[in-house]
């Protein structure tokens, strides 16, 4: 079987693994700051906040902006549903934007208008969360401008976007956003089984998603309420969780971070060969605008929707296990039962009917391809 995703892991995650299964610390040692140091300086973020996965990132990352049931958060529909229920964890409301045909990232002027109308009726959102769509950035500095002329925060989904840059900064520098999200699930460009991380520019944000992600609970001293009473002294300072990463899981990480450019390279030239032997054939997301690096987390061709469901089975049918990413959120029957229609999204549902993701991940070899690349090329083109 040729699954669309796979962790890559060899005998040094193995070990690293290990060491710390024998070290003393399972759980809130040394490997979760180390694991969260060399994030800090991969996307040259100055603080990092390492969680229990990317959706719990998105959640403390909400908290940390004050997001609650006064407020609403946009976000767009052609995403994992992580996106928008983080907004609803905090009691927000959530709206979409709709995407761009061509990358299926939020179409920024879709934004600019509705941003407009709600200026007007006094809707305007709390924040705002774009999603680097195949680990493609958005238009950061457009979106910029937009949060500062109507006065909402920017968090990034950056959960398929680690090693991205745009305009030649680290995608998650928080030069244009508040913070920015990644994810370690087993399918992401690195891996710590479960994971995720958020990290900011902004000391007080980093503290605060800290304190929120291991119980609202601080035990340093400089940040007591109340009198210091003794060593055992910690105070619970408001309702948190418990999202912290284990030591296993950092361990895992900080090895595969050691490989991620060579990570990076394969998939570069994985997307590369697709490009090439499917240029004839098919359409695929993205475009080739030169002020972004794509982390290359996904390759979505775009197929004909009439065509879409046979090539899709076919290739299901001959062990090629294709997925779709994405389902519009807002088809989702408990979005469907909070009053969402798909059909205010078009674009988005236009750009799901005809996506197909296509087998890619660091050590996917050709022969794999070009299987993949045969059984598209028969089913299209006979
Ligand atoms: C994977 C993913 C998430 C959630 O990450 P988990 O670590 O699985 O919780 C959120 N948003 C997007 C766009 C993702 O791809």
């Amino acid at each position: 079987m040729i699954p669309y995703s796979k962790q890559t892991i060899d005998e040094d995650d193995i070990q690293s693994v290990v060491d710390a299964l024998r070290s003393s610390h399972l759980t809130q040692g040394s490997r979760v700051h180390d694991f969260e140091q060399a994030i800090c300086k991969l996307t040259t973020a100055n603080y990092a906040a390492a969680v229990n996965s990317g959706t719990s990132a998105l959640h403390i990352a909400c908290l940390a902006l004050g997001v609650g049931p006064q407020d609403c958060v946009w976000t767009s529909p052609l995403s994992f549903v992580a996106s928008s229920n983080c907004a609803l964890y905090c009691g927000a409301s959530v709206d979409f934007i709709d995407v761009e045909i061509k990358t299926g990232n939020i179409d920024l002027n879709v934004l600019a208008d509705k941003l407009a109308t709600a200026k007007v009726n006094n809707s305007l959102p709390k924040v705002v969360i774009p999603v680097h769509l195949c680990g493609r950035p958005c238009d950061l500095e457009k979106l910029r401008a937009l949060s500062i002329e109507y006065g909402f925060k920017i968090i990034e989904d950056a959960c398929h976007a680690l090693g991205a840059t745009y305009k030649s900064s680290s995608i998650g520098s928080g030069l244009y956003s508040d913070i920015s999200v990644f994810s370690f699930h087993a399918v992401k460009n690195i891996t710590t089984a479960e994971g995720g991380i958020a990290v900011t520019s902004n000391r007080e944000m980093a503290d605060k998603m800290r304190l929120i992600s291991s119980h609202g609970i601080t035990k340093s001293p400089d940040s007591f309420v109340n009198e210091n009473e003794g060593q055992w002294y910690h105070e619970q300072q408001l309702l948190g969780f418990n999202y912290r990463m284990n030591e296993l899981s950092a361990a895992l990480g900080l090895s595969q971070l050691n490989k991620f450019s060579d990570f990076q390279i394969k998939r570069q030239r994985a997307v590369d060969y697709y490009k090439n032997k499917l240029s004839d054939v098919c359409d695929w997301l993205g475009n080739n605008d030169p002020v972004v690096i794509s982390a290359n987390h996904l390759f979505v061709i775009q197929v004909d929707r009439k065509k879409r469901k046979s090539l899709f089975e076919t290739l299901r049918n001959n062990n090629v296990w294709v997925q779709l990413h994405y389902m519009n959120i807002a088809s989702q029957p408990f979005y469907q039962e909070l009053g969402f229609n798909a059909q205010e999204y078009p674009n988005t549902n236009r750009v799901s009917e005809q996506s197909i993701s296509l087998p890619l991940y660091s050590n996917i070899t050709t022969d794999e391809q070009d299987i993949v690349i045969a059984l598209i090329k028969q089913e299209l083109c006979s």
